[in-house]
Formats: structure tokens, C-alpha cells, sequence
């Protein structure tokens, strides 16, 4: 769904301007933080090194007053874990995942980090410990370099170039005739979607967070950068706790648990193999996807 959340779209727009207006100075969310949302609890706690394990005990939440947009979700991610969403647009995935990066707060139930409820955390903290790949990479007028490096202000160029390796994103960037010293423009010309998702998941390396955000890019993406792409993820997310929105299901089959949610609720969960026996939705729905691939 091309639909994404509203609140990360809104941050990669304000992003932009924002890092544009103050080169160098602290991490944006800071800033969003205190402009945006409530203040921490007193006595908030600094999440150090999580293991990142994360639980969901009956959470809800609307959006709005009349209709509750997720209903009553639990669930358990050991650190480490993949659990993927699926489920139709609008179903919840994104809410889901706005709620666990604490952009919107729950309305009822909890959940715990590292089995601290999310609201003794302090955000800065929560947010510090969390990488995000989205489909609208967020990428400000600066150097490449100057772009990955937001994920660690301190890094040294080596570190820099490790974490593009590990990214699959050297390789085109050395190709580039500034290299590390290109300056990405306001309207990225000369680099493409999937090569920024390349990008954004070298700042992600380079961040090193126990607790990772996903959500898929669906399109113009041409077949080997998307290859290129899975890669990088998957070196990425090893030891990391890493949920995922997930639009095509061959990307998800070695999730740890498939989470299927339909209007806010959560309809099955398993693995891949548990769901295919149980021939529900996601049956229903692995197979359409699979004959629109294989055209027959
Ligand atoms: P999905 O990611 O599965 O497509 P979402 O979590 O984006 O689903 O949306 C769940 C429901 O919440 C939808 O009905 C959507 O229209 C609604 N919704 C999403 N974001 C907002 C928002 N910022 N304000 C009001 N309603 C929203």
C-alpha cells in the first residue's frame, strides 16, 4: 500500500527541511520530540543496549472516537525474532508499528521493551535503539557520506564504508564520480529508489539498533537491486529484533512468526509452513500472489 503512515511520512517531509536548517546539530527526533509530543514521565528510564525484546498485551488504539483501529493485539517477539505483518491496506500493519515506535500511544493495554512498560522509556532512548527502512527513504541535501553518517554522528569514514559494504551500497556509490563526496539533491536526481533504500540501510548498519522497522519498498525497483536489497536486510537484521510490513509474501517465509491482521484485528499467526497447513487467509492469499507471479 502506497498508503504509508502518516506520522513517518510526515517525519521523513520534516526531516528534509529540518536537517537542511541545522547541519550538524542533534538528532532530528529530539527536536520532533519536543515540538510534537508530550513530555517524557519523569523519572523515564535510558534504554542501554536492549535485547530488544518486545511484547504486546492486549493493546488497542483509534485514531479516532468512533471506530477502534486495533483491537486487542498481543503478541511476543523474543530478541532477535522476525515477525512480519500481513493482511489488506487498512488492516492495521502500520498503526501496528506507529504504536511500537511510540508515534501515537496506546489507548489501552501495554507494551513492554526489554519488559519495561514503552512509557517509563525515555522517547530519545526508544527511538535511539530503533532503525527504520521505509519505502520513502529519508535523505537530506548533504554528501552521501553525510548521509549514511546520520546514523552515527561520530562515525569515521572507514565505518562509514564498512557499513556501505555490508549494504551492498559501495559498489554503486564508488562508481559515482564524487563517490562518497556526491551531493544528493532535493530531488535525489541521479540516484535511484532502490539505491536509496541501499543507502538508508548502510545508516541503518552504521546506527546499529536492537530493534528494527521495515517496510518493504513495492515498486520500480529493477530485479538485482531488489536481490542486492534483500541481501543487505538480511545481514542487516541477524541479532536484531525486526518487524516487518510486508506486501509480498516471498520475502517473509523465514519469519519467525506471520502475523495476519484483517480490520484491526490479528486473524492468524504462525510460520509460513503452520499457516499454509491451516488453509486460512494467508493460504488464500499465497496462492493468489503466487499465480499473479507465475501468471498461470
Ligand atoms: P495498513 O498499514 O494495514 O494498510 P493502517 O494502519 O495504515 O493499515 O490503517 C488502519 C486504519 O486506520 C485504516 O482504516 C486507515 O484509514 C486508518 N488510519 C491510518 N492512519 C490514520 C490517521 N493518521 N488518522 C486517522 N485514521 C488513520
Amino acid at each position: 500500500s502506497r498508503q504509508f503512515t502518516r506520522p513517518l511520512n510526515d517525519l521523513a517531509n520534516q526531516f528534509n527541511t529540518l536537517l537542511s536548517a541545522i547541519a550538524g546539530a542533534e538528532r532530528v527526533f529530539e527536536i520532533l520530540d519536543e515540538e510534537e509530543e508530550t513530555k517524557d514521565k519523569e523519572n523515564s528510564i535510558e534504554l542501554v543496549k536492549p535485547k530488544g525484546e518486545i511484547e504486546f498485551q492486549h493493546v488497542s488504539f483509534s485514531y479516532e472516537e468512533e471506530s477502534k483501529t486495533v483491537r486487542d493485539i498481543s503478541f511476543y517477539a523474543a530478541p532477535g525474532e522476525t515477525v512480519a505483518f500481513v493482511g489488506p491496506t487498512g488492516a492495521g500493519k502500520t498503526t501496528i508499528v506507529n504504536l511500537l515506535s511510540r508515534f501515537y500511544e496506546v489507548d489501552d493495554g501495554k507494551i513492554l521493551i526489554d519488559g519495561y512498560e514503552m512509557t517509563s522509556i525515555k522517547r530519545e532512548s526508544l527511538r535511539h535503539n530503533m532503525g527504520f527502512v521505509l519505502q520513502d527513504v529519508f535523505l537530506f541535501e548533504g554528501t552521501i557520506r553525510e548521509n549514511i553518517r546520520y546514523g552515527k554522528l561520530q562515525a569515521l569514514d572507514q565505518e562509514v564504508e564498512t557499513a556501505s559494504k555490508l549494504a551492498n551500497a559501495h559498489s554503486f556509490i564508488v562508481k559515482l564520480p564524487k563517490q562518497y563526496d556526491t551531493v544528493i539533491k532535493q530531488d535525489s536526481s541521479g540516484i535511484s529508489q532502490g539505491q536509496k533504500q541501499l543507502l538508508s540501510i548502510a545508516r541503518v548498519i552504521l546506527a546499529n539498533p536492537s530493534i528494527l522497522i521495515l517496510d518493504e519498498a513495492t515498486s520500480s525497483i529493477d530485479t538485482i537491486t531488489e536481490m542486492k536489497i534483500q541481501e543487505a536486510l538480511q545481514r542487516l537484521m541477524k541479532g536484531r529484533t525486526s518487524f516487518v510490513i510486508a506486501h509480498r509474501l516471498n520475502t517473509i517465509q523465514q519469519s519467525d512468526q506471520i502475523i495476519v491482521l484483517s480490520e484491526g484485528a490479528i486473524l492468524e499467526r504462525g510460520s509460513h509452513e503452520s499457516l499454509l497447513n491451516d488453509k486460512g487467509f494467508y493460504y488464500n492469499l499465497y496462492h493468489s500472489q503466487l499465480k499473479k507471479e507465475t501468471g498461470s
